[in-house]
C-alpha cells in the first residue's frame, strides 16, 4: 500500500497541471491496467496532512480511491496532540476507510526512538479500537514488541 501511495503521489506531482483528475489520467494512459477497479491511498505522514494543498483532498474527489490515515513508525516523532486531533478529524473524511500504516519499525531504516514508536502505536491502536476502525500495520524487525502492544491495547 505504501508503494501505491508513493506511486499515486508521483503520478500527481509529475503532471503539468497538478492537481489533475486521476480518472482522466487513467483514461489517457494506454499502459494503465484495464483490470483496475479501486485502490486505497495511504496518508501516513502527519506533516503531509497540514500542507496547504494536501493530496488527500484531491484524492477524495476520485470515485475509485479510498484513503487510510495514520502515523507511520518512521514519523512517530512528528506525532503530537495537534496531530492526533487532526488524525481523528481525518478519519471522518468521506473516503476514509481505516487507520494506517501504523506499527513499529526497528530496522536500520528508522531512527525514531523505540519508546516513542510504541507510545504512538499504542495511542493509534486505542483510537482505532474506540472508533472500531480497520487498521493497516507496518511492522519491521519488531514482531515481539508489536504483538505485545497489540495484546495490551486490543484485549
Ligand atoms: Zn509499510
Amino acid at each position: 500500500m505504501k508503494q501505491f501511495e508513493k506511486t499515486l503521489i508521483l503520478i500527481y506531482r509529475r503532471l503539468p497541471k497538478w492537481p489533475v483528475n486521476f480518472s482522466a489520467y487513467r483514461a489517457e494512459q494506454t499502459t494503465f491496467p484495464a483490470c483496475f477497479e479501486s485502490c486505497i491511498a495511504v496518508f501516513c505522514d502527519p506533516r503531509e496532512w497540514l500542507k496547504t494543498n494536501p493530496l488527500y483532498l484531491v484524492v477524495e474527489k476520485e470515485p475509485d480511491v479510498r484513503a487510510i490515515f495514520g502515523c507511520h513508525p518512521h514519523f512517530a516523532d512528528h506525532m503530537d496532540a495537534a496531530a492526533f486531533d487532526m488524525l481523528n478529524n481525518l478519519l471522518e473524511r468521506p473516503n476514509a476507510v481505516g487507520l494506517g500504516e501504523i506499527g513499529l519499525d526497528y530496522s536500520h531504516k528508522n531512527n525514531v526512538d523505540h519508546d516513542i514508536q510504541k507510545m504512538v502505536f499504542r495511542a493509534q491502536l486505542a483510537l482505532a479500537k474506540k472508533r472500531i476502525e480497520p487498521i493497516c500495520l507496518h511492522v519491521r524487525e519488531a514482531d515481539e514488541d508489536a504483538f505485545q502492544v497489540l495484546e495490551e491495547v486490543l484485549n
